[in-house]
């Protein structure tokens, strides 16, 4: 049971309307959101978040691919994006952030099935540029992506529970060379280098250009490749949930299970305190720079201030520390989610090794760089080719005729470890071992009454009680289909379930 861990994906989208450059980011974002809740029977506003320290529109900077002026007093009451803000019946939510439209993936608690209910979020933000198309008119158009290419980014957030009680210097002290390397096998590759691509070529990270800064709270300025947010949307005494933003969005399966799946396990060594060895990066934030800027594979950093390693071998570390550690803690009775991210661990760094391109079909850097030079050969292109940023955008177009990493997928260039009927599935349905299950199957059974879900509460108001009565869920591995299946199956209404938790709005589902 080692790279299960309670996780969630947040995925921010690129959004752009062809021929509208000043379109203003954030009231287009709002649409995307209400069109879709709309169209699933929901009132945006009804089941919105309740968090007191919510801000949606702090920080909303004029932008990527729409670039109007982001100035929320421009906004008619119909259009305040802060409304828009939902949560689904697969549990996820779906709301407006930094002028974006945001998908945040459920509770989950396998790789496996984050990137499933991450995918889930591809279909809904598919579906909702479906539904704003105007026949004769440019649409607009999503992209899982992490930058423009012009100076703005945007984020791709893991979350990942973890016990209070491991010290955080612990976690940044390991964490650090973990993610200076890790772009390695989880970079979504980028044309241009620097943050507004001032200099041409290519590189393994999307967001690596992005990052100033070792350790701190920000998120979009200033940037760390460890966030010391601490919302840990659960029992504050008991846990942490650990808040990643230097990840890029990931389109193909094995480098996403590996993203996450790579970091939980070493989240666990780092847990068990099982980091011996001092793999300490000199100059992290100039490192991820170096490497990702690197796609020979070949540039080094300088670890414990003695070694010269290459991304590689850092890698490599990682993965024999991993490997000693589960044989030593289970003595080879590893879980099937732990022995496929072990077993994808070693074949794409062994496949990176040998030849980078044989990495093609696992990895989005390398797919999008070879597609990239086979475009380059035919039409004698330089780095500096306007074509190839364009191509580099629409290789993240979430729709399935325009992307071209989804047309690539479907013409099998690519391994999958998720079907599209799984993928289709976690649109409506929530995973069942974690609370999302309870938030999700509330708001399919009884959207009427429930007010208001967060990640830790549903909040119902029900005719037979005069206030609104706040379940709370504190424990992310409770309120699962083993705890609440059958209770849930059993109402026929919303007051019987409320009467049935025996919740008067204390007890803990
Ligand atoms: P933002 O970074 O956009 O300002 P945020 O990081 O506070 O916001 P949300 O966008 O609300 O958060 O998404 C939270 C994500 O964390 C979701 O994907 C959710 O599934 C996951 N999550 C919620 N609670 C926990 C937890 N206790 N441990 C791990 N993951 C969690
Ligand atoms: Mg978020
Ligand atoms: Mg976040």
């Amino acid at each position: 049971m080692t790279v299960r861990r309670v996780m969630g994906i947040e995925t921010e989208y690129g959004i752009s309307v062809p021929g509208q450059p000043t379109a203003n980011p954030m009231v287009l974002s709002g649409r995307v959101v209400t069109a879709y809740a709309t169209q699933q029977g929901m009132r945006a506003a009804r089941a919105g978040w309740d968090y007191e320290d919510e801000a949606p529109l702090r920080d909303a900077r004029g932008f990527d691919l729409a670039r109007g002026a982001a100035d929320p007093s421009q906004l008619t009451d119909e259009e305040d994006p802060t409304l828009a803000n939902v949560v689904l019946t697969n549990g996820a939510r779906l709301y407006v952030d930094h002028a974006h439209p945001e998908y945040s993936s459920p509770e989950v608690t396998t790789p496996r099935a984050a990137i499933t209910w991450d995918r889930a979020g591809e279909l809904v933000m598919r579906e909702a540029v479906r539904l704003l198309a105007v026949p004769g008119t440019p649409g607009v158009n999503l992209y899982k992506n992490n930058t423009d290419g012009k100076g703005a980014s945007y984020g791709t957030h893991e979350n990942y529970l973890m016990r209070r009680s491991t010290p955080f210097s612990e976690i940044v002290r390991h964490l650090i060379p973990f993610f200076v390397a890790r772009q390695i096998m989880c970079g979504s590759g980028r044309v241009g280098i620097g943050t507004e691509s001032q200099r041409p070529g290519f590189q393994l990270a999307q967001r690596s250009d992005f990052f100033e800064v070792e350790v701190g709270l920000e998120t979009t300025l200033k940037r760390p490749l460890i966030n010391t947010r601490d919302e840990p949307h659960a029992a504050a005494d008991r846990y942490r949930r650990l808040h990643v933003i230097l990840g890029d969005a990931n389109h193909a399966d094995v480098a996403g299970l590996l993203k996450l799946g790579t970091t939980s396990l070493v989240l666990g060594m780092i847990e068990a305190g099982a980091v011996k060895d001092d793999l300490t990066v000199d100059k992290p934030v100039e490192a991820l720079r170096r490497l990702s800027h690197d796609p020979t594979l070949r540039a080094t950093v300088q670890v414990a201030g003695r070694r010269t390693m290459t991304g590689l071998q850092l890698l490599w570390n990682y993965y024999e520390l991993a490997d000693k550690w589960l044989q030593e803690t289970y003595a080879g009775e590893l879980d099937s989610d732990t022995a496929e991210v072990m077993l994808r661990w070693e074949e794409v760094l062994t496949a990176l090794e040998r030849d980078t391109m044989d990495a093609a079909r696992q990895v989005d850097w390398v797919a999008k760089l070879r597609a990239l030079e086979a475009f380059r050969d035919r039409g004698g292109l330089d780095w500096s080719d306007p074509a190839l940023r364009a191509i580099d955008i629409q290789w993240s177009d979430v729709r399935a005729d325009k992307g071209l990493f989804n047309k690539m997928s479907a013409a099998g260039r690519f391994e999958r470890l998720i079907t599209d009927e799984q993928a289709a599935a976690a649109v409506a349905l929530p995973p069942e071992d974690t609370r999302a299950y309870f938030r999700g199957t509330c708001l399919a059974r009884f959207p009427h009454e429930v007010a208001a879900a967060s990640w830790d509460s549903v909040i119902f108001d029900v005719r037979s009680q005069p206030s609104l009565q706040r379940v709370p869920m504190l424990e992310p591995e409770r309120g699962t289909k083993t705890h609440v299946g059958a209770l849930l199956e059993q109402a026929d209404s919303a007051d019987e379930l409320l009467r049935l938790l025996g919740t008067t709005g204390r007890s803990q589902s």
